[in-house]
């Protein structure tokens, strides 16, 4: 029998792939030459370590059990941002839930709901736990008992409409299990987040997660065909519909609801036919508005590419590209075509703008274009690119242990804003990293393309302090998030609002939007029970 793999209880990912000792020893030896600093290493917590409050909750012996372990309670915490890793690593845990339910069936879910109401206890619902703004944490402002309630259980793809292509997939479904599912009828969801491996289909919806392909069907809510979800008030199911013009959408206030609202228990995803045909390129720019020009004209073009990523001079060296220019991916993808002529005018595009092929361009797929072009004169930037992409959090852990500040924080604006917010953003940034670190260093990539806009990533990298890391963080996204909505950039564009973004979102949204959400709030969950203080 395989031994059953085990998720990190404070940390990104498996546990079997954390970063070997050797490794982490030359990433640490690495960032000291970088900051010119001698860093010293904390070790990760161990469960003896932690010392939480007593539980005040006790469930009836109708309700599944609730679980109350060290691992269960801390494990569900803190979503896994750096300030969660950090916090971890400082051993502190101070606000847990008073104890985790695992519920076996939608059943299950309504009788933890009806207890919650009769007992006057919160409820958040979990699905991967993978939030970085703080979206599983109970309310710091709240006395009230708190049950999370893990969604793992509620899991599998449990009927395929081959001939709409859509799928029922439940909520607890991480991306992985649902994709293994689909790949018997061809199919995949085409939904790629950064932590897809670790993250669910519920808390997609919950939290309108975005994919990696940089244009089309990319965020989860173009995917989402129906949900059905259990609130305190009954059930909330849309008809499966592949468009419906009847007023405001049911689907539309539970994307994003982030569980205040019901817990989701299924959804019905558009899924796609497994594309056959791929093709790619990388050209470098010397200037980052070149580049940028170079993106918004892919954007604009009608072309649809998966993946249009721009990335800094400061990103681009992950990706092997040493001499300051900057670099940008472009990559079609179909079931039904050979990509070629797509990616030769993508190319034609950029070129056009002064962006030079670097390595490979890749065409593979059945027949004549299951050919390489070109061989390489060096590492494939694409590939190297997305090996680091997909390490990227292991690593993070490592740089946490070693007290080095490692987060990244994104918003979309219009092209036309964009020169003006990226200049605010790096300058601000900058400048309180300075006086908060001493110094550090700001990347920046753009992950999504839209006609009328970017969606930049940035990504933070300074020496900071054990013990005062979630501080010294916390000065540098206020300062971050104040320069975006000076310059009219989202608070967020994919990571959601949780408890982090919640004065952002506050000020960004209309008054009178604020008030009907609490009202819709109150409507379906009168008694507050559904992640209290989230949103409203
Ligand atoms: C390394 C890393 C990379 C990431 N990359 C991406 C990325 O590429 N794109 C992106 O969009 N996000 C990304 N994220 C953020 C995060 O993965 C997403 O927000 C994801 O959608 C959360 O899913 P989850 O199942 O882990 O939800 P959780 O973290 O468990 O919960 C998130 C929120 O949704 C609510 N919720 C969860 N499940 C349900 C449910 N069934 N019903 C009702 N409410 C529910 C929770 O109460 C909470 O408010 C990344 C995070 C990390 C750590």
């Amino acid at each position: 029998v395989e031994p059953e793999r085990r998720r990190s209880w404070y940390g990104w990912g498996w546990e079997d792939e954390a970063v070997p000792e050797a490794d982490a020893a030359a990433l640490g030896q690495g960032l000291a030459a970088m900051f010119g600093l001698s860093l010293d290493r904390v070790s990760p917590p161990r469960p003896d370590e932690v010392d939480l409050p007593a539980s005040r909750v006790r469930a009836p012996g109708s309700l599944p059990p609730l679980r109350t372990g060290t691992r269960d309670r801390a494990g569900h915490t803190y979503g896994k941002a750096f300030r969660d890793v950090a916090r971890a690593f400082d051993r502190r845990w101070e606000n847990p839930p008073d104890a985790v339910a695992y519920p076996r069936s939608e059943r299950d879910v309504v009788a933890l709901l009806d207890w919650a109401v009769d007992a006057g206890v919160a409820l958040i619902p979990y699905g991967g736990g993978s939030s970085v703004v703080g979206g599983v944490e109970p309310d710091p402002n709240s006395e009230r008992p708190v049950v999370s309630v893990d969604l793992r259980h509620l899991s599998g793809v449990v009927e395929v409409d081959t001939v709409s292509r859509a799928a029922r997939i439940r909520a607890g479904t991480f991306g992985p299990d649902a994709d293994r599912a689909l790949r018997v009828h061809g199919l995949s969801m085409r939904h790629f987040p950064q932590s897809y491996e670790h993250s669910t289909v519920g808390g997609w919806v919950a939290t309108r997660s975005g994919g990696h392909f940089a244009t089309g069907p990319t965020h989860i809510d173009d995917l989402v065909e129906s949900v059905r979800a259990v609130t305190p008030v009954g059930l909330w199911e849309s008809r499966r519909l592949p468009a419906s013009g009847a007023g405001p959408s049911p689907d539309r206030l539970l994307l994003g609801s982030e569980g205040t609202l019901g817990v989701i228990t299924e959804v019905w995803l558009r899924v796609h036919e497994r594309p056959r045909w791929r093709s790619s390129a990388a050209l470098t720019f010397a200037s980052l508005d070149a580049a940028a020009a170079a993106a918004r004209a892919c954007a604009q073009s009608g072309l649809q590419p998966s993946n249009c990523r721009l990335l800094d001079p400061t990103e681009a060296v992950s990706a092997g590209v040493t001499d300051s220019s900057s670099l940008l991916l472009v990559g079609f993808e179909s079931a039904d075509h050979s990509v070629r002529p797509w990616l030769d005018r993508a190319v034609e595009i950029a070129q056009d703008l002064g962006g030079r092929l670097r390595g490979p361009v890749r065409h593979s797929g059945p027949g004549a274009d299951g050919t390489v072009d070109a061989v390489p004169s060096d590492a494939d930037p694409a590939s190297a690119w997305r090996e680091a992409f997909l390490r990227a959090p292991y690593l993070r852990d490592v740089l946490v242990s070693f007290g080095v500040i490692a987060e990244t924080f994104e918003t979309a604006c219009t092209w036309e804003a964009f020169p003006d917010l990226h200049r605010r953003v790096v300058a601000a940034v900058q400048d309180v990293l300075a006086q908060v670190c001493g110094g550090g260093q700001v990347g920046m990539r753009v992950t999504h393309v839209y006609p009328d806009g970017p969606a930049p990533y940035y990504t933070v990298l300074a020496p900071g302090r054990t013990g005062s890391l979630v501080a010294q963080w916390d000065e540098v996204k206020a300062a971050a998030s104040e320069a975006i909505t000076a310059a009219g950039g989202t608070i967020t564009h994919h990571h959601a609002v949780g408890r982090t973004h919640r004065p952002g979102y506050d000020d960004q949204r209309p008054a009178p939007f604020a008030a009907a959400l609490a009202a819709a709030k109150h409507a379906v969950d009168p008694h507050d029970v559904l992640h209290p203080g989230l949103l409203t």
